[in-house]
């Protein structure tokens, strides 16, 4: 049968690839973002309850009441702004299904939408599906800043959505209030809207502070912005994410939930609403937790020839191997899975147009054993390159 793929040039996700490659190459894999660690485990034993007290049937829609009351607690602590739990809030299969309600709610046939290079590899192929094309701007290492004219210059009477992720994943840089500003000035009086992709909002480093679309007036007025329990609570595998929007824009992003994943998991929604509200304060001290675990790292690689790039904020390092190689970062990364036996993740497939360069992504949110074990390894491979050289 003739088939015509919808996204004929989309392979399976370079998180997935190195994934499956550091499991068939035996190699520690400090690539895909997830910790290594437990969670609190007072939070398992929430589940279990959740679980034995029987919420193990549909939970509503928009997600569990008792969650999204918490979720609302936990924004108003953190943006000094009330949203309304019943029609601002909505939880989503991770932040990868709000990401991509969102971006079917509002593009359509021809739309354009602008996103930011190195750029998470869930926009795009949702832009296409929806039927539109994205306008990719790089920013370029290795301070990966904005650049507001650009922006401008790069609109047109088709933009319909700006994608913002800060902190930025994999360019670990993070927006600044003026960054806001300047871009609430870009799209004031045309009808562009902002998605902010924010699920690292708790891990910026060296005092910086998150810059939230909903602390922001002007902004969070057209925002979906997206966060994720499974950074904020080290549980990637629940897949808790959530969506928060206008009324009018979450009624919108509600119409593809219902009829793409329809409700979530209840009874990790239940057990992290009752973690929350034991444990207001959980995630206070994520940024300290994470940059712990950067210094650690970067203190044990300087001078190797994998040399660090200064992260503002995620929970994952850049290193830049081009002391060691001119090899292309695919490749680079493919050798060190075989013969340092660390998985990491290459630069170049979140770029439509990859510059020069020679980085590879590191994850960070993994035990002190393993961030030790991962910089000896790589530092036993930089040193016998040195020799061969
Ligand atoms: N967010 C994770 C990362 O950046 C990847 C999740 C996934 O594999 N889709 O590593």
């Amino acid at each position: 049968m003739h088939f015509n793929s919808k996204l004929p040039d989309v392979g399976t996700t370079i998180f997935t690839v190195m994934s499956r490659r550091a499991l068939a190459e035996g190699a520690l894999n400090i690539g895909q973002g997830f910790p290594d660690y437990p969670i609190d485990p007072r939070l398992a034993a929430a589940l279990i309850d959740a679980v034995g007290e029987g919420h193990n049937q549909y939970a509503p829609m928009e997600g569990a009441v008792e969650l999204r009351e918490q979720i609302s607690a936990k924004l108003h602590t953190s943006y000094g702004r009330r949203f309304d739990p019943l029609t601002e809030i909505t939880v989503t299969c991770g932040g990868t299904e709000a990401l991509y309600d969102a971006i079917q709610a509002v593009v359509g046939a021809g739309d354009e939408v602008v996103i930011f290079d190195p750029a998470y590899d869930a926009y795009e192929p949702a832009v296409r599906l929806a039927g539109g094309r994205c306008i990719r701007l790089a920013l370029a290492p290795p301070a990966f800043r904005f650049d507001w004219d650009r922006v401008r210059r790069a609109l047109s009477d088709r933009t319909r959505l700006i994608i913002v992720n800060s902190p930025q994943n994999p360019s670990c840089t993070v927006a600044t209030l003026e960054d806001l500003d300047a871009l609430a000035a870009v799209i004031r009086d045309r009808p562009i809207m902002l998605l902010a992709d924010e699920v690292y909002e708790h891990v910026l480093y060296d005092g910086r502070r998150h810059a939230s679309v909903l602390a922001h007036a002007e902004l969070r007025e057209r925002s979906f912005a997206v966060f994720s329990f499974g950074k904020t609570l080290h549980a990637t595998g629940w897949r808790i994410g959530y969506c928060v929007a206008p009324q009018l824009l979450t009624r919108e992003l509600r119409k593809v939930h219902q009829f793409n994943s329809f409700s979530i998991v209840a009874p990790m929604q239940y057990a992290i609403a009752r973690y929350l509200k034991a444990h207001p304060e959980s995630w206070t001290g994520l940024s300290a937790f994470f940059q712990a675990k950067r210094d650690l790292l970067v203190s044990r690689l300087r001078g190797s020839g994998f040399e660090p790039i200064p992260a503002a904020g995620t929970y994952f390092q850049l290193v830049d191997y081009g002391a060691l190689s001119g090899d292309t970062d695919m490749d680079f990364a493919d050798r060190l899975i075989r013969e340092a036996k660390i998985a990491t993740i290459p630069l170049s497939p979140f770029y439509a147009a990859p510059p020069a360069m020679t980085l590879l992504r590191l994850c960070i949110a993994k035990s002190d054993a393993t961030l030790v074990t991962a910089a000896d390894h790589l530092c036993a491979f930089a040193a016998k390159q040195a020799r061969n050289r």
